[in-house]
């Protein structure tokens, strides 16, 4: 995990700034506190995890380890950094020579790090990275820039048709929601009308009732009069109270002697009466004036 021996131009180097983990030159280093030897921190920090002695001299460090981990005295690291290297992107026409401690500075601008990216120099608009460069032809990117433009703008065209379905559908749906509505109103207008005929029917019925218990009792009441008649008549609609031997008899009665008493008309198509008979005094009589019980209906009648 440290920086190529090869890549160094005044070697050898000193044995202090080799990792005995990778045998590479240092790259980051940390100092175990306890005995001072130095590592790379990726080197340290793997090999530390499952062990808790130094890879150099195999003492043990302690219960934590990696917290007996620290940064190298400045004069050391000095050192390190000033050590002479070239860009490790070499291999890719970078000729730069540089120093441990400028490295990373370096390698964010270097024009051939395959992993920094820059604007196409001719123009057409592409980032790319260095290691795409070689690769890169302006006309097929721009090529897919439409293409994905096109997708784009199909994409966006369907949803905007897919919105107007929707609204179309939920326009459908309320002019639905509305008719039915309507509907409805119909519906209970009729329902109502319907009730106002039933309920003036029922009164219309119970009126015709009315007034046919009225000209009931009306009849009733007439059915009870007493219709004044002599010399053996009845007026019409007077009640048979009984028979004798074919002949009717009419229920009647007779004012007599400050008495109110009951008696009957005859009627006979062979001798004629003239008169109405009642018992009084233990025997038969006869009076020319009397009373019959008789129907007779009287239209208007207030009860
Ligand atoms: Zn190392
Ligand atoms: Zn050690
Ligand atoms: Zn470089
Ligand atoms: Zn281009």
């Amino acid at each position: 995990m440290g920086q190529k021996v090869n890549l160094f131009l005044n070697g050898p180097i000193d044995n202090e700034f080799i990792c005995s983990l990778c045998r590479d030159v240092l790259q980051d280093p940390v100092m175990i506190s306890s005995c001072e030897h130095v590592f790379c921190v990726v080197c340290i920090t793997n090999r530390l995890t499952g062990s808790k002695t130094c890879p150099k001299d195999g003492r043990n460090i302690g219960f934590r380890p990696l917290e007996q981990l620290k940064t190298p005295p400045r004069p050391f690291l000095n050192l390190l950094n000033g050590l002479r290297r070239r860009c490790q992107f070499q291999a890719f026409g970078c000729h730069a020579v540089i120093t441990v401690g400028t490295t990373k500075e370096h390698e964010e601008v270097c024009p051939v790090n395959p992993t920094r990216t820059r604007a196409c120099a001719s123009g057409c608009g592409a980032i790319l990275k260095n290691s795409e460069v070689a690769r890169h032809n302006c006309v097929e990117y721009l090529r897919t820039q439409l293409q994905q433009a096109q997708i784009a703008t199909r994409a966006a065209d369907t949803a905007r048709a897919q919105e107007v379905k929707q609204m179309k559908a939920k326009m459908e749906a309320a002019e639905k929601a509305k008719a039915q509505e309507q509907k409805m109103a119909n519906a209970q207008m009729k329902a109502e009308m319907e009730a106002m005929k039933q309920d003036l029917i029922k009164s219309v019925q119970e009126s015709v009732a009315t007034a046919a218990s009225a000209a009931a009792q009306a009849v009733a009441a007439a059915a009870v009069s007493w219709l004044a008649a002599s010399d053996g008549t009845v007026p019409s609609g007077a009640l048979v109270g009984g028979s004798e031997g074919g002949v009717k008899l009419y229920v009647a009665r007779v004012h007599h002697d400050g008495h109110v008493l009951p008696g009957k008309v005859v009627e006979s198509k062979f001798f004629k009466h003239n008169c109405c008979y009642f018992a009084f005094g233990g025997k038969e009589q006869s009076s020319r004036s009397y009373e019959v019980s008789a129907f007779f209906l009287v239209l208007g009648v207030d009860q």
